[in-house]
Order: C-alpha cells, then sequence, then structure tokens
C-alpha cells in the first residue's frame, strides 16, 4: 500500500469534488475525506445515486456534503460550466478535483470494438473530465495550493489486448495530466498527478474480472493512503507524478 499515515484534519476546511462518488472506489475517497475534515461535493449521475453516501457523510456528523449531479456521457459543455457557477455561488472556492468516474466499456477486441461504445468510454473518460477539469480551474485557482487528480489504471500505463477504448481513455488521462501539469507551475497553485488504484473491490473491478474471487483485492476504503496524500498540503510539490496507490 501507498505508505502514508494521513494525520487527523490534514484536509480540515478543504472543499474537494469528486466525480463518481454514488459508488465504489469514488464514494470510499468522498466518506475518507470528508473523515479527514474537507467538505466534500458529491458528483454523481443523478440526485438520487448520491443520497446513500450523502446520508453515509450525515450519519457519521462529518461536514455537511453537497450534492453535483451531472451525466457525464450527455453532459454538454455549458452544464459544466453552469455547475462551477453554482458551486462558486455556494462555496467559491474549491481546493481539490478528484477526477474518478468512469465507464469500463466491453473487453474485446479492437477489430470488434463496438464503435458507439467506444465514443460513448472516451466521452465519460477522457472528455468528461477534461471538461470538468476546465470548468472547475478558475474555481481551484486561488491563493491557497489546490490538487487535481486523474484517475489512471495500469492500462493506461502499458496496453494490453482487448482492454480497448478503456486503455486508450487511461492512456489519454495520462496526457491530459501530463500536460496540465506542465502549464501550471508558476501560474497557479495547482498540482496535478495520477492515481492508479490498482485491483480494487468493486462493481467496475467485478465486471472486468467476473471470474475472480473479490476477497483477493482490498476494498476502496483500504486503498485511501495515496488519496489523502495528493489532496492533503503534505503533498504540495508533488506535481506531474503517476501515483499507484497499492
Ligand atoms: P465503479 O464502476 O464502481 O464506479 C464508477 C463510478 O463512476 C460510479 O459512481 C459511476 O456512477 C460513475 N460514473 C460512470 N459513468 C458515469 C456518468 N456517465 N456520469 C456520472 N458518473 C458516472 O468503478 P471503480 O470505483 O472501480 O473505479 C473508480 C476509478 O478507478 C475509475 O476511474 C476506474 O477506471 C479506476 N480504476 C479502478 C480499478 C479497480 O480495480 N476497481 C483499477 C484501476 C483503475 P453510477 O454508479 O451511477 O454508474
Amino acid at each position: 500500500m501507498f505508505d502514508f499515515n494521513a494525520p487527523k484534519d490534514c484536509l480540515k476546511g478543504k472543499k474537494i469534488l469528486v466525480t463518481g462518488a454514488a459508488a465504489g472506489i469514488g464514494r470510499a475517497a468522498a466518506v475518507a475525506f470528508a473523515q479527514y475534515g474537507a467538505i466534500v461535493l458529491l458528483h454523481g449521475r443523478n440526485e438520487e445515486s448520491l443520497n446513500p453516501v450523502y446520508d453515509e457523510i450525515e450519519a457519521l456528523n462529518l461536514e455537511q456534503p453537497a450534492i453535483c449531479p451531472l451525466d457525464l456521457e450527455f453532459a454538454q459543455p455549458e452544464q459544466y460550466e453552469e455547475l462551477a457557477a453554482l458551486i462558486e455561488q455556494e462555496f467559491g472556492t474549491i481546493d481539490g478535483l478528484l477526477n474518478n468516474a468512469s465507464l469500463l466499456g466491453a473487453r474485446s477486441p479492437i477489430q470488434s470494438y463496438d464503435q458507439s461504445l467506444w465514443m460513448k468510454v472516451m466521452q465519460v473518460n477522457v472528455n468528461g473530465s477534461f471538461m470538468m477539469t476546465q470548468a472547475m480551474l478558475p474555481l481551484l485557482d486561488h491563493d491557497q495550493p489546490a490538487s487535481v487528480i486523474f484517475t489512471s489504471s495500469s492500462v493506461g500505463r502499458k496496453g494490453r489486448a482487448h482492454w480497448g477504448a478503456y486503455s486508450a481513455s487511461k492512456f489519454a488521462t495520462e496526457g491530459l495530466m501530463e500536460t496540465l501539469s506542465d502549464e501550471l507551475p508558476g501560474i497557479s497553485k495547482i498540482r496535478v498527478n495520477s492515481l492508479n488504484p490498482g485491483a480494487t473491490r468493486t462493481q467496475m473491478r467485478t465486471w472486468a474480472y467476473p471470474g475472480e474471487d473479490p476477497k483477493t483485492n482490498p476494498t476502496p476504503a483500504e486503498i485511501m493512503n495515496a488519496y489523502l496524500f495528493l489532496m492533503s498540503d503534505d503533498s504540495i510539490g508533488t506535481n506531474g507524478q503517476k501515483i499507484d496507490a497499492q
């Protein structure tokens, strides 16, 4: 596991937007960020899907979260701008953005990969992260340090057969991270890194490896060290890095 012992309250006062917070790793990250003191802005496909994580954070008596619904498959650039305007109105600025929401698509050879599914995976995984980040950059750019995390995968660093659009989308995600992280030093206090969670016990992992015993993989809550590190001020100075959570 990534070696970081998160100090209690290391995210106190920070406002952090987590995409794909309804389930899996995004949900665990949202709860962990709140447990370490952050006000979490929960993004998901719709309000209904976010209610359970909202209720979980409320039941723990943590800082009250906010709900930010937006379906990344269909959202137009104006809707990202509208979301940013609403967040600015309510919170002024934000201190962190975890781009986590993704689709797996099909485990299929490129030769026969369904073209409409390819477009859908690219729309959610690449264009969605791009538009979300572009809309949020003005809110992240202020006099305090801020952190953007892009979620990668082992197949975003080395391609493997039958990972199709998902693999290509994660390579694109790494490219987006590298490009942005090279643009911001000197003109802002925003640091930008990518994070590969590694095999983790979620719905996506089950879809990718249906024959695997889920218990062989850690739960999302067990891989949070790297997430907490990258969101906390301990990672100031870490920029343009490809981090592994495990
Ligand atoms: P899950 O499938 O469990 O969760 C994905 C999240 O993304 C869900 O909350 C889902 O919402 C959301 N999402 C998907 N499509 C949309 C959309 N159109 N609009 C809004 N939200 C959407 O995946 P994981 O938690 O496993 O994965 C989290 C991240 O980690 C992903 O980026 C994944 O690629 C990466 N990863 C995961 C690994 C693993 O072993 N689990 C390994 C390597 C990387 P909804 O529930 O409504 O569909």
